[in-house]
C-alpha cells in the first residue's frame, strides 16, 4: 500500500513519528487545522521518487518545500531563502546530515 506520493505506508509511519519538525528550518508542525501554523509536506531529500526508503523520505514545511523545489540540497542551502532563515548544513535535521555524509 502506498499513499498518493508513492510512499509505502510503513515508510510513512516511520517518517511521521520521526519528523515532528521541518527537517530544514526546524519549525514545529501542527496536527490541528490551524492554518496559520505550518503543515508538514512530503520531501524526497534526493529528488528521485523511486527512492522511497525512510532515509530519503522526510517531512518539511510547505515554505521550505516550495523554495527547494527540485534543487539539490547542496545548491538550495546557498539560496537567499536559506540565508534569510539561517538554514545551513549545520542546522538541519540529522537525516539531512546523514545524506550529506553519504554524498561527500
Ligand atoms: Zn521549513
Amino acid at each position: 500500500m502506498s499513499n498518493r506520493w508513492g510512499i509505502p505506508k510503513e515508510t510513512e509511519e516511520i517518517v511521521k513519528k520521526r519528523d515532528l519538525k521541518c527537517i530544514y528550518c526546524g519549525i514545529e508542525f501542527t496536527t490541528s487545522n490551524d492554518s496559520r501554523k505550518s503543515k508538514p509536506t512530503w520531501e524526497h531529500i534526493i529528488n528521485d521518487i523511486r527512492l522511497n526508503d525512510p532515509e530519503n523520505i522526510a517531512l518539511c514545511c510547505s515554505s521550505c518545500n516550495a523554495s527547494k523545489g527540485s534543487k539539490r540540497f547542496e545548491d538550495w542551502v546557498e539560496s537567499k531563502y536559506c540565508l534569510n532563515k539561517g538554514i545551513s548544513s549545520e542546522t538541519v535535521a540529522p537525516i539531512v546530515k546523514r545524506y550529506l555524509e553519504r554524498n561527500k
